[in-house]
């Protein structure tokens, strides 16, 4: 019997946080300090800290990553009606963030070297937009696709050119960065004018729900506070100057975060490792793996290789059959995101691309990749895999 076949082998989940008695010891002290709720000192200890970690001046905590980006493209000016050029291949709150404020979406299609938003097709598309005479959008959101930088330095560029905001999803790479080229030692989420992150339960640390909002500008932060806090005024009358949000973290949740903080390295470096033993592994199956572009340095928030090329109905049967192998093997794994220009929920949206991330969508496949991942159920991951290429790829 393989290990495919072992009944009783134990579940592999896909990613898991891992907590320590440094989490139980600050969430008991926050407790214990009756600051539980949207007030507290862990919260400004939390913000300091990751402003701190990542390299950036200020940093204003949230309820959720999509609060976090709502807010970010809000201080960006988006409106009702304004276009936001969105990366297309994502999680859908990336978008969804843009949609709340009422903004149409003009998604970019990703590149095949970091599967993130396309430099040179949104740089294109501006210039084209622009000297028909078209309205260009209002912000620009470039996500870093599970945990490997964008293309950014182009990217920048080109909104600079144009004078669009840019805001980084940094939702997926907290502790990635650059490592050469023209944005070498900065931190991914803090090169654009806003910065927004994820602490949900699946991110790289996690605060059960939560996110953070970075930016250089004092200012900036200053109103991103201010609008997390329904637009309270300091004053006995409650007097609210505009229509805010309830998006600020927990005291709770900043204490378990600055917790998860501490140990962001050494989770960071096992993702790098897990991933460099898949890559290993993995090689020479005919699966195409994640992006490796030096000097941009990836967390491989989520390890996804790609099935072998095929015909498009071939590729999701590959794709559906691998994670059929593994699901029976009670190893967690999982599709990447549907595009979202082929989403319901953003019908209408303009789309400019060339099908790099359908092909994503077809072709890939998360694998397990938590933290805390044993090697020896790593090594199941790789037999069931290589098991399932020799068979169907060979
Ligand atoms: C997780 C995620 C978000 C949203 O974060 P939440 O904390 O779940 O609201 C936004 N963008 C991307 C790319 C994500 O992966």
């Amino acid at each position: 019997m393989t290990s495919t076949e072992t009944p009783s082998a134990s579940p592999v989940p896909l990613a898991e946080p891992l907590f320590g008695a440094r989490e139980r010891e600050l969430l008991l002290e926050a407790m214990d300090s009756g600051f539980v709720s949207s007030a507290g000192p862990h919260i400004a200890r939390f913000e300091r800290a990751f402003a701190e970690a990542v390299g950036a001046r200020h940093a204003v905590a949230c309820s959720s990553g999509t609060a976090a980006l709502h807010v970010a493209l809000r201080l960006c000016g988006v409106g009702p009606g304004d276009l936001v050029a969105v990366s297309d291949f994502t999680f859908i709150a990336s978008a969804n963030a843009a949609a709340y404020q009422g903004a149409r979406l003009l998604l970019v299609d990703s590149d095949r070297d970091t599967w993130c938003m396309d430099p040179a097709l949104l740089a294109v598309t501006l210039d084209a937009r622009a000297r028909a005479g078209e309205p260009l959008p209002a912000a620009v959101e470039a996500v870093h696709v599970l945990g490997q930088p964008a293309d950014l330095a182009g990217i920048a560029e080109a909104c600079a050119r144009h004078g669009i905001a840019l805001v980084e999803d940094a939702a997926e790479s907290l502790g990635a960065g650059w490592s050469g080229g023209p944005l070498a030692g900065r931190a991914t989420g803090t090169v654009g004018r806003l910065g927004a992150y994820s602490f949900n339960g699946n991110k790289i640390i996690t605060t059960g729900g939560g996110g953070m909002i970075v930016t250089d500008d004092e200012a900036t932060a200053e109103r991103a506070r201010h609008l997390t806090t329904q637009a309270r005024v300091p004053d006995r009358g409650y007097l609210h100057d505009e229509v805010g949000y309830n998006y600020r973290l927990t005291n709770l949740a900043a204490a378990l975060g600055l917790a998860q903080l501490e140990r962001l390295d050494q989770v960071v470096a096992r993702k790098r490792a897990i991933a460099a033993r898949y890559d290993a592994a993995l090689a020479n199956t005919g699966a195409t793996l994640p992006p490796r572009r030096p000097g941009m340095d990836s967390t491989y928030w989520l390890y996804s290789l790609l099935v072998p090329e095929g015909t498009p109905a071939d590729e999701e049967a590959a794709r559906d059959a691998l994670l059929d192998a593994l699901a029976a093997a009670r190893i967690g794994a999982r599709a990447l995101w549907r595009p979202l220009h082929q989403q319901p929920a953003l019908a209408g949206s303009e789309y400019v691309g060339g099908g790099v991330g359908e092909s994503l969508y077809r072709r890939g496949v998360s694998l397990p990749c938590s933290g805390g991942l044993p090697d020896e159920q790593q090594e199941r991951v790789i037999e069931v895999v290589l098991e399932h290429a020799a068979q169907r790829w060979g």
